[in-house]
């Protein structure tokens, strides 16, 4: 369906089946599934594609804890464990490098109370950590699995050194969603600031006044999604979600990309192909510039060169700042809303979204194509009614 619904009063740019707004990892990949399904799709962004919270430097996908398993952990675990598959073909497919390297985590542990918990999370990882014929492992060791990686610590008892995590190169797996539409038949990419969507007249209004077309949306606008749907879904005015401020460093240092995750209380250390390591990342509720980089920085760089002998005098190459999308609660925002089903929210991923965009984008692309989408079923606490009564129970 192309609708029309162009009126006397509004000029209607174009339209298309399947609006997709915003062009972050989110976005982006459900575009990319919108093309294989052969879908005439708009995605539109203010700006190009993958410049918001998605243009980071950090890149780590990490499991929950394998203990108090529930079906929320099992969603997260599948979509991790079936993300180097994805993105192995995307790579193929556009011949581009996502960065993509299953190195395992290492974390320090500083109290008997710690340690005692994570050798019971041994069991439970070999009980809950199992994909086809894959399984990972969650270790309590002595000595960092990598010597100097970190240097060992005379106040740490002992170390996790976990098989699960891993990590992409964010922009490159932007780079590489982005290659793919240059052939692509269905989806085309526009660049446009989105002011409103009027799930009525199934159109979007666009900040010069015109307007798009629509058959469904998917608001998968970061940040931005927040107020875009808070007219249509919680006009009483609750807060859909907020921005958190993070901030991130990337070092120039000749570090292995097969080395674990670094993580120690906050601070992430990743070491990325190409001579790159990132550091991170701060987390702000109070912040004024979102872009700026300042001393809280500064102090995990100290951090992480007081941790890692080979990153002492390493030059850093970039300071970055963005926003993740926190929603009410830390799931993510997804699924068609009641009161509009034609507009689906696809956000709210926080600091989990590279590991589970493209599960929930799929996901996404089969409400919008009216498949019931059976076989990415969602854990329950997912649904946009608990969302909502989570939005209210806050604000009420
Ligand atoms: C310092 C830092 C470190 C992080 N580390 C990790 C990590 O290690 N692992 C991980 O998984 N996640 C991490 N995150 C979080 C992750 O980056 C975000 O959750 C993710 O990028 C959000 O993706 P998104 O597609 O929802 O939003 P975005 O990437 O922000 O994309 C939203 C897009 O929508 C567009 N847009 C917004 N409003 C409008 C509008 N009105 N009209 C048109 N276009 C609009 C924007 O231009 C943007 O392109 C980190 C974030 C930060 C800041």
């Amino acid at each position: 369906m192309n609708g029309d619904n162009t009126n006397m009063t509004v000029r209607q740019k174009t339209s298309a089946d399947l609006v997709i707004i915003g062009g972050g990892i989110m976005g982006l990949w459900a575009a990319y599934h919108a093309e294989k399904a052969g879908m005439d799709t708009l995605l539109v962004d203010r700006e190009a594609p993958g410049r918001g919270a998605s243009n980071g430097l950090l890149g780590a996908l990490m499991a929950y804890m394998p203990d108090q398993w529930d079906e929320k952990k099992q969603f997260q675990f599948e979509a991790l464990a079936a993300l180097e598959d994805q993105l192995r073909l995307l790579e193929v497919e556009t011949g581009l490098e996502t960065g993509y390297r299953r190195s395992g985590r290492v974390m320090p542990l500083y109290q008997e109370q710690q340690v005692r918990t994570a050798r019971l999370r041994a069991d439970e990882a070999a009980r809950n950590w199992r994909f086809g014929d894959q399984s990972f492992e969650w270790n309590v060791v002595e000595e960092p699995p990598d010597a100097g990686w970190p240097s060992r610590r005379e106040a740490a008892l002992a170390y996790v050194h976990e098989t699960l995590a891993a990590h992409v190169a964010p922009r490159g797996v932007v780079a590489a969603l982005k290659a793919f539409f240059a052939t692509a038949r269905h989806v085309r990419i526009i660049r446009e600031d989105v002011a409103a969507i009027d799930a009525e007249a199934h159109r979007i209004v666009l900040s010069d006044g015109e307007c798009m077309g629509f058959g469904k949306a998917i608001v998968s606008a970061g940040v931005g999604a927040f107020s875009l749907l808070q007219p249509l879904w919680a006009p009483q005015g609750q807060p859909l979600g907020r921005p958190v401020k993070g901030q991130a460093a990337l070092l120039a240092a000749d570090c292995d990309p097969a080395l674990p995750i670094f993580f120690d209380n906050g601070l992430y250390v990743i070491a990325h192909a190409g001579g790159r390591v990132a550091i991170g990342s701060t987390s702000e509720d109070d912040f004024g510039d979102p872009c700026s980089t300042d001393d809280k920085l500064e102090a995990l760089i100290a951090a992480a060169r007081a941790a890692i002998p080979a990153l002492r005098d390493a030059p850093v190459i970039e300071r970055w700042a963005g926003l993740r999308p926190r929603g009410v609660h830390r799931e993510p925002m997804i699924g068609a809303l009641q009161c509009a089903p034609d507009v689906i929210a696809l956000g709210g991923g926080f600091k989990t979204s590279f590991g589970i965009a493209n599960r929930l984008a799929d996901h996404a692309i089969g409400l919008a194509s009216g498949n019931t989408p059976s076989a990415q079923d969602l854990p329950d606490i997912y649904s946009l009614e608990i969302y909502l009564r989570r939005a209210n129970k806050k604000h009420g």
